[in-house]
This record gives structure tokens, sequence and C-alpha cells, in this order.
């Protein structure tokens, strides 16, 4: 039997499901596209910054044939001592580029980079694999190790790589596992030989198609199940959703009597009996009255770099570079408008953020947001960053209301909103068909995603081109503010 060609990342997509390695190979276009560019150019990043974790390193290029990558390893190795990123090697097919290798006298310790901060178990299984084929190969393995983003970290005038990063000895895991190692690739050479092209295996759905990662193949996998199913229930965890699964509970007629939570029952409930919308009138005027003149709509952008650029912060802090704030100030006064968009290149963005706020803020009213956990913990950061800035944030946070509560308590719910309370769902529910609030009308941003993707490219475009971006993005936050007032404005109609 010839033996398939196993990369290290292919073998972690078996380990989580050997149909995702004959899917890839056989069907590959049924997998969803999702963008994960940011996700790879984030790990792209780390990954260059890791290599000059233990000083000078020979770096070896990618090549797609491979054996050129081989063949300069094996050169290299010979001379030792030294540090070789991307070395790579190949046993019985089983290949590995391995991101650093520390080559000594004695044997080599291998480096695994992730641009993670924390450890994944899949990230043993990475890691044994390499091991397995390095020592296969008769080097001597002295040491395996990950190495990952340290979350607490925070960046002074330079970054600090030796801090920046956690390195984690996990040799001992890494040999322990060197049977299942064995065992997992003859498996899946047995499976992938027992299954060709004309005859797909028959895979059960499970928990292990969420975990460690998403599989792309989720709705190809899932299509024959009714729609819509216990997998569209909202706020259901994952468990509880496979666990009614696997007892046949599937379509929302076998759930309608089932013993779940009563919010889940409801949502079944709109959906099979095409309810109306339900609209607890002294609940919404509570909140109404609740509200304090002027009221502030706000929202906050933020990006967030792998590796910190700016003093003060850390990995992957939120930083916070963008919002719109629709201001009413007193009842029947007309719709203002303010914002703020930052500069990229400014290093205080965060400060100068702030600043504005504070200034546009400065009558003590309602500060109404949508899902306050989000702009509340960017104020507490910014105070915790500027103690002169804490006394303005903390009186910011206290005067701000949630917009989302009633919605996650149900005072006001459509079958549309399909068990959810993000705005993504109850704006469409209560306004269908508006061109107005329809973010697919907006020229390049409609989501906070691309929002932070749009505003990190800034950098590497011309002015014509950042220009139009930040006139997008305007666009975009403007529209989410809007679409508070909107919804502001439908729980004063529907209270009456
Ligand atoms: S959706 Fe689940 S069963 Fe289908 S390939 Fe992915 S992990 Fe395997």
């Amino acid at each position: 039997m010839s033996k398939i060609h196993l990369s290290k990342s292919k073998y972690c997509k078996c380990v989580q499901c050997e149909k995702i390695l004959w899917l890839g190979r056989y069907k590959p276009e049924v997998a969803a596209v999702e963008d994960k560019e940011t996700i790879f150019e984030n790990g792209r990043k780390v990954g260059e910054l890791a290599k000059g974790l233990f000083g000078e390193y020979e770096d070896i290029e990618f090549d797609i044939t491979l054996t050129q990558m081989i063949e300069k390893t094996k050169k290299l190795l010979e001379e030792k001592p030294n540090v070789i990123t991307e070395a790579s090697f190949s046993y019985e097919n089983n290949f590995c580029s391995v991101d650093i290798l520390k080559n000594d006298e004695d044997g080599v310790e291998l480096y695994e980079v992730k641009s993670s901060t924390s450890i994944k178990e899949i990230y043993l299984d990475d890691v044994a694999f390499q091991y397995y084929v390095l020592s296969s190969l008769g080097l001597n393995v002295k040491k395996a190790a990950l190495v990952y983003v340290n979350n607490e970290y925070i960046r002074g005038e330079d970054l600090d790589i030796s801090q920046y990063f956690i390195i984690e000895d996990i040799t001992e895991i890494a040999m322990a596992k060197q049977d299942e190692v064995r065992a997992n690739i003859e498996h899946i050479n047995n499976f992938m030989e027992a299954h060709d092209r004309d005859n797909e295996p028959n895979m059960e759905i499970g928990m292990h198609c969420c975990n460690p990662y998403s599989c792309d193949f989720w709705a190809y996998c899932t299509k024959e199940l009714p729609k819509p199913n216990v997998f569209d229930i909202s706020g259901m965890y994952k468990s509880q959703k496979f666990e009614s699964y696997a007892e046949g509970k599937v379509s929302f007629e076998d759930l309608r009597s089932a013993n779940i939570n009563p919010r889940y029952l409801e949502q079944i409930d709109f959906e099979l009996n095409d309810r109306g919308p339900k609209v607890e009138k002294q609940a919404i005027k509570d909140f109404l009255n609740s509200l304090k003149y002027p009221l502030y709509f706000i929202d906050y952008e933020s990006c967030n770099y792998p590796i910190p650029e700016l003093e003060g912060t850390k990995p992957y802090q939120q930083i916070p570079f963008q919002y719109s704030l629709h201001i009413i100030k007193e009842e029947g006064a007309p719709l203002e408008h303010k914002e703020f968009l930052g500069d990229i290149n400014d290093k205080n963005i965060i400060r100068t953020f702030a600043e504005h706020m504070i200034n546009d803020l400065q009558e003590d009213g309602s500060v109404i947001v949508y899902n306050k956990s989000f702009e509340s913990a960017r104020n507490r950061e910014i105070g915790e960053m500027y103690p002169d800035l804490k006394g303005q944030m903390n009186r910011i946070n206290d005067n701000m209301v949630d917009l989302m509560v009633p919605f996650r308590q149900r005072n006001y719910y459509t079958k549309e909103m399909e068990g959810s309370y993000s705005i993504k769902y109850v704006l469409p529910a209560l306004y269908p068909d508006d061109p107005e609030l329809d973010y697919g009308n907006l020229p390049s941003v409609h989501n906070g995603g691309e929002a932070s993707d749009a505003f990190l490219n800034l950098k590497g475009k011309s002015p014509e081109e950042q220009e139009q971006t930040r006139e997008d993005l305007l666009k975009y936050c403007w529209l989410d503010t809007y679409a508070m007032v909107k919804i502001w404005e439908k729980f004063k109609e529907v209270a009456k």
C-alpha cells in the first residue's frame, strides 16, 4: 500500500475527523468559503517574529516540490550548531516543516510557534507528529516545545520578544503520544485506502465537528437534516444539541414538547405556529422611562494587533479607533450626529479616542449602546491605561444603558429573530426590507470584522484609497448608531 502524503496540518485535521481529509481531497468545492485572511496573516506575523527568538537563523524558503526544502535542511543540519527555521523532513510520506529547529552537537530541539494565547490539545498532536517524523529519521530530539503568545505582556517603548512569547516544554507529552501517532497514521492510511473517490465514507456528526475547529464541511454533512433543526436553536450549548440529535430529537416538531429551556421552546413555538410579534408593553415602557435626556446612541469600532504596536497595550488588546454618536438632546429635539475616526499612525490613538468622546459626552444623560459588555470593557481599559481619565470613563460607564436588554429578556420578540437578540437579527426583524437599514447596501464595510480589517489596512494605501476607506468606515459606523435610534423609535411606537 502506498502511503498518502500527510503534512502536520493534514494529520491534525484527521485527528479531528478523518472525513475532513477525504472531503478535502475528493470534494473540496463543498467546503464553506470563510474569510480566514486575518487569522492567517496574524499567524504569519507572529511566526516571522518568533524566528528571531534564538538569535541568528537560517531560513528554508518554501518550495512547492518540498524536495528542495528537505535537501537544504539536510545540508544545514551538518553545519551544527545552528538554528534553522522551516527545517523540513519527510519520513514515509509524513512531512513536516519545523517552525524553529535548534540544531546542537548532541541533538535537536523543535519549537512549534502558535499565534494563540493558550495551549490547545490539538497543538500537542501537532508537535507529537513532528517528534515522530524527526525521531523516525534517526534524529535525537532533545526537546519539543510550544511557543505561544503571552497575553499578559504589556509593551514598553520597544517590543521585548522574550517577554512576548511563552515557551512551554512538552517533550514528555510528545514522547508519550508516539504510539498514538503511529496508530493514527496507520488508521488514516487504511481509511483512505478503503474509501476511494467513489466510496464516500459515512461519518456521524458530533462534537468533533466543532472541536478543536469548526469544520468547513458542516453544511455539507448536515444537508439532509430537516430545517429548522436543533442546531438552529439560539443559545443552546453545542453539547446539548448533539445530545438531542443523538436521541433522535432533531426537527422543531420533534422538540416542541421536549424538556428544554422555555426560551428554546418559545423559539420553536413561534416558528412552528407562525406567531406574530410578542410585545410586553409595560416592560418596554419601563425601559424607555429609565432613559435620561440627552440620549447618546454610541457605538465603537475596534481593531487588535497580535503583536502590540502601541506602548502600554497587550497582544490582541481591542484598540478603539472609531465611534459614531447620534444625540437627541431632549424630547422632540432633532437628531444630531457626531463621530470620530482615528489616524492609523497615531501612537496615542486610544487616548485621542477617549478625549474626543469625553468632549462629546459632556452633559450627563443615557449613553445607549447595544451589548454593553464591549463598550464598558473598553472604557475600563482606558481608565486603567490613563488614570487621569478614569473618573470620566467611570462616569460614562455609570450612564450606560444596554438597548439589547429588552430583546435578551424577550420583552420584545418576533419569529424572525430566530431566538437571537443580536442586532443582526433584531434590526431586520423590526424593519424588514428597509433599504436604509440594510448593511448589504453599504459600499465596502458591512460588519465589525471588515471595519477592523479596513482600518488596519489603511497603512499600505494611497491617500485617495485611504480617503475612500475612511468614508466607508464612517458610513458603516453611522448606520450602527442610526439603527439603534430606529430601535428606540420602534420601542416608543409599540409601547403606546
Ligand atoms: S462536519 Fe463533522 S463529520 Fe463532517 S467532515 Fe466535518 S468533522 Fe467530519
